[in-house]
């Protein structure tokens, strides 16, 4: 229940010699320091992973009746998504990976491994759903673990749990916030919550599963399907404004 958390069920010979050892012993050092820069530039980047969910085979469900029934599949809306967000953080200086920019189908460890070499900073995994209201946001109900020599492949993410309940704080925030400077936005209803994720399991990096939903009134009846344009933009303005306050957090310019 801790910061309304809910668990839910369900990577010439002498001479020559002489010369090609020194040129061993130059290019040896011109590596080692590509590498030392490469490292350098890795810690200055701030990475960010986007996951759409589902892909080929594998539509996902399928959504609001807005659109033509392509617009409709779980699969598209959570690749369209991916790749809007992409470019809204790209704008603000995020270096970002997507596991997929396609209609492809990949299994949960294809993603895994994409998260995992990209060392990220954050991954957001998107889904898109006709149940309930507003956003819902899943973190791994793994329990925290400390860091040591082998860790198992399929609860990796346990490693991670903690920041990813903090990052899972941070998005309800931006999502629920009225906004700032005088700007009015009207915030969109939040659901947290605690899972078994397969995908997400085995992701080394604060990780968050983010299922955008319908907005609903009181009654239950549809204000914005999932397919409507305005409303994912408001969606995606808020993650990519809480991803902000993530690389602000974590220190980053
Ligand atoms: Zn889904």
């Amino acid at each position: 229940m801790r910061n309304g958390w809910r668990r839910r069920t369900a990577s010439g010979a002498r001479a020559g010699v002489g010369i090609a050892l020194l040129a061993a012993v130059f290019l040896g050092q011109s590596a080692s320091a590509a590498v030392q820069a490469d490292a350098e530039a890795a810690a200055k980047r701030f990475v960010v992973v986007l996951d759409a969910a589902h892909g080929g085979s594998d539509p996902g469900a399928t959504l609001g009746a807005v659109g033509d029934e392509a617009e409709t599949l779980e699969k598209n809306v959570t690749l369209s998504m991916s790749q809007r967000l992409r470019a809204l953080l790209v704008a603000r200086g995020f270096t970002v990976i997507e596991t997929r920019e396609s209609d492809v189908a990949l299994d949960e460890d294809a993603r895994a491994t994409v998260v995992n070499q990209a060392q990220a900073q954050a991954c957001i995994v998107l889904h898109a759903s006709e149940a309930g209201s507003g956003v819902h946001l899943f973190v791994s109900s793994l329990p925290p673990m400390q860091p040591q020599a082998m860790v198992p492949w399929k609860t990796a993410q346990a490693l991670r749990v903690e920041s990813s309940l903090k990052l899972g704080n941070t998005l309800n925030s931006a999502f629920t916030s009225t906004g700032r400077d005088g700007e009015s936005i009207e915030p969109i209803p939040v659901t947290l919550g605690r899972t078994t994720l397969p995908g997400i399991d085995s992701m080394i990096c604060p990780a968050v599963a983010v299922e955008i939903a319908p907005l609903r009134d009181k009654e239950g009846k549809v204000v914005s399907e999932v397919t409507d344009a305005d409303y994912q933009a408001h969606v995606l303005n808020a993650l990519a404004a809480a991803l902000l306050v993530w690389r602000s957090e974590a220190g980053e310019p």
